[in-house]
């Protein structure tokens, strides 16, 4: 184990701000998670788990304690009478695991592409999109239980997944390293093809698209919305999407509507569990006064998504966080819903 000091963190986020980390270990093995844990524990350092760093806002302060940086590799596969079972450490990329498993014709994940970071980081707020949840084909998670100090299986129903929601960013918060996750896909699977945006795509098309062709248009999507990271491209400098789409009560969301529609406005929305509505939260901020391309100092709204605020350059962590209160502030003012940051305070 190597122990790295002062090193600076905006680096290792897509975002690409705040200040250094007092101490960073990167951790290829599980006895090296194990060490550093001990490490952090003999010195009284709080310690931060990083995956990809692409679900954070690191503050201009930084971490005074150690961050463990996940770099655990290695894909396992076993086939098992047409189901597929993918045994992949946590430090592996994510979208890299993606494009293996549509290689291979095993779907299940296909709607996932493009998004960064690590597949340790998929359980932690159980990543989503295009119709597709990652929990829908988690079997298990391997972890480091700093609490019992000890390795355990997580069963995919002792995870608490929901929507951008787990065990591991709600209750049990910090008490668990992922070290590996096991995803059961299915051989020759047919690909999702649940959202518009993608049923969109197909139309005219006869048959069924193939993993690949809905790899691809999940990731041209994407592109058009600044929601894949391609270097250069200054709207892809962020957390992805800055706000959680919000989960309404049925009545909550008949008055929010009635206000939209007093105004001749349609608030689109999309049904969630329990009887609940989940409504677009960047339809909410585009409707607050705040246009894709909307600029404040160095930080700014993505010119082709309202929910990515960005880097423009120089930002500090600061100016994100006064376009993140600005944006909440207008959203609450204009249609008294309180949004909720996604991506994972670091330092604050
Ligand atoms: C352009 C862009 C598009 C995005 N699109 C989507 C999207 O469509 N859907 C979606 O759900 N998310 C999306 N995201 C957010 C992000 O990519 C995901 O949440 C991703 O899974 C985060 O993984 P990471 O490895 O980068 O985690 P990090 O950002 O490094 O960490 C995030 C959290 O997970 C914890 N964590 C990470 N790894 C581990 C581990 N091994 N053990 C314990 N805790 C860990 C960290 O402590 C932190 O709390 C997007 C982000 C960007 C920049």
């Amino acid at each position: 184990m190597t122990i790295q000091e002062n090193v600076p963190l905006a680096p290792l986020t897509t975002l690409q701000v705040g200040g250094p980390t007092r101490y960073l270990v990167e951790a290829r093995s599980e006895d090296d998670v194990r060490e550093a844990v001990e490490f952090a524990r003999a010195k009284a350092l709080q310690l931060f788990v990083l995956g990809g760093g692409s679900n954070l806002l690191v503050a201009d302060s930084g971490w005074p304690g150690l961050v463990l940086k996940i770099a655990i590799g290695g894909i396992r596969r076993e086939d098992q009478d047409g189901v597929v079972l993918f045994d992949v450490g946590a430090g592996v990329e994510w979208d890299g695991l993606v494009a293996q498993a549509v290689a291979g014709n095993c779907a299940g994940v296909e709607c996932l592409s493009g998004i960064p970071g690590s597949v340790g980081g998929t359980p932690i707020q159980n990543v989503g999109a295009y119709g597709q949840e990652v929990s829908e084909t988690i079997k298990s998670v391997r972890a480091f239980d700093t609490k019992a100090d000890r390795i355990v299986v997580l069963p995919e129903g002792t995870c608490g997944f929901r929507y951008r929601t787990s065990i591991f960013n709600t209750t049990e918060r910090g008490r668990y390293i992922i070290l590996r996750v096991t995803y059961r896909l299915v051989a020759g699977g047919i690909p999702g093809l649940k959202y518009s945006d993608l049923q969109k795509h197909f139309a005219g098309i006869i048959g069924s698209p193939s993993l690949a062709q809905v790899r691809a248009a999940v990731q041209q999507i994407r592109q058009s919305k600044s929601m894949l990271i391609v270097p250069g491209d200054p709207d892809s400098r962020s957390a992805g999407s800055f706000f959680k789409n919000p989960v309404l009560s049925e009545a909550e969301f008949r008055d929010l509507s009635g206000r939209a529609q007093s105004r001749g406005l349609k608030m689109p929305s999309y049904p969630a569990l329990d009887a609940q509505r989940k409504v677009s939260a960047a339809w909410l901020v585009e409707h607050s006064g705040f246009a894709k391309g909307f600029t404040m100092g160095a930080a700014g709204i993505s010119s082709k998504h309202a929910l990515a605020l960005i880097n423009r350059g120089s930002a500090r962590a600061a100016d994100i966080v006064r376009l993140k209160d600005e944006i909440q502030s207008g959203v609450e003012k204009t249609w008294g819903i309180s949004l909720e940051p996604e991506p994972v305070f670091v330092g604050f």
